[in-house]
């Protein structure tokens, strides 16, 4: 049987649960070609603790009717392994985050995201997003303390766990030269993070909360490399165990995921390790020897200060 569910705000009436044929209704969503919002079916279930396998099955999505994003977009990320995406500005990459995460539902019909088996649609939306630690490209800061910044992540966590993520994160030696420390304001009306700082205090906060499911997308883009490098093998080990959807702006940091995807205009054109890639000697080649190309250019010369 079909179900389809129609949430609170959208047509003025109860939250209900609607079982019939299901014509008319699609025809009317077409036609409103409005965005419904993510809400918990009525019957929605806590995602069980424990590892997750993740799953996109043929996922099909656009944010507007008008205009398709995403095409048949098909992997699989087992318990505890990695996946890595790559591809131009524009491609998909950060939508495929924001539908793990469920910030949008997939298409009606537009096949669907799994954990442990479950249609993301039908678990709670609070057991999802606390299974999931997201790096987002932008993070927003919330106007409060660097402290209470980081601790949003788990926020049982003691002065002592917060530091260590924050450490973790390359963060502390930052916070420490501030006059108030952790308690110093950020945000908006507070002071002003530059976007490396961001970047640095959403992996703390994702590493303090420590979640089955992590995604890092494009986490480290606003840093310096020597930064980067510093942060990369904090991440690579706690990332360890989880699984992990990682978007990256460098490949040399993903070499050594399970399998790497490379996505062109919402569609997922290679897939396979690095080596199988190169060998390939296609897209991801060819990504491959223009980036080793601007990092020979940006390195500084030898004995340079
Ligand atoms: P990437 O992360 O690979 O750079 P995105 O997933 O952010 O790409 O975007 C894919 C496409 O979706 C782009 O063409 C972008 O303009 C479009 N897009 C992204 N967010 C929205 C949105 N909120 N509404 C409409 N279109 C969007
Ligand atoms: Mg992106």
């Amino acid at each position: 049987m079909i179900q389809l569910y129609i949430p609170l705000n959208f047509l003025g009436v109860l939250y209900r649960e609607i079982r019939q044929s299901l014509t008319d209704i699609e025809r009317m969503f077409a036609l409103m070609d409005t965005h419904r919002e993510v809400a918990d079916v009525p019957d929605a279930v806590a995602l069980p603790a424990g590892p997750c396998e993740v799953r996109f099955q043929q996922v099909n999505f656009g944010y507007e009717r008008s205009r398709q994003i995403l095409f048949d977009v098909d992997f699989t990320i087992p318990a505890g392994g990695r996946v890595a995406v790559v591809g131009h500005s524009g491609s998909g990459k950060s939508t495929l985050a924001r539908l793990l995460y469920r910030f949008y539902d997939v298409n009606e019909g537009g096949g669907r995201i799994t954990i442990n088996g479950h249609d993301i649609r039908r678990l709670t939306q609070d057991s999802l997003r606390g299974a999931i630690g997201i790096v987002p490209q932008d993070t927003v800061l919330f106007n409060d303390s660097i402290h209470y910044n980081i601790q949003y992540g788990r926020v049982s966590a003691s002065a002592a766990e917060v530091e260590t993520a924050s450490r973790a994160a390359q963060l502390h030696d930052f916070v420490q030269k501030l006059p108030d420390g952790y308690a110093t304001k950020v945000g908006e009306r507070g002071l002003k993070l530059s976007g490396g700082e961001k970047q640095r205090v959403a992996i703390a906060r994702a590493l303090l909360k420590n979640p089955p499911i992590l995604i890092f997308d494009e986490a480290t883009s606003a840093l310096d490399s020597r930064t980067e490098q510093a942060i990369q093998g904090q991440l690579e080990q706690i990332a360890r165990g989880h699984t992990t959807l990682v978007i990256a702006h460098r490949l040399s940091t993903i070499m050594d995921a399970d399998q790497i995807l490379v996505m062109e205009a919402g569609r997922i054109i290679e897939r396979g390790s690095h080596a199988e890639l190169l060998a390939l000697d296609g897209a991801y080649a060819q990504m491959w020897a223009l980036q080793a190309q601007e990092d020979s250019a940006e390195a500084p010369p030898e004995n340079a200060v």
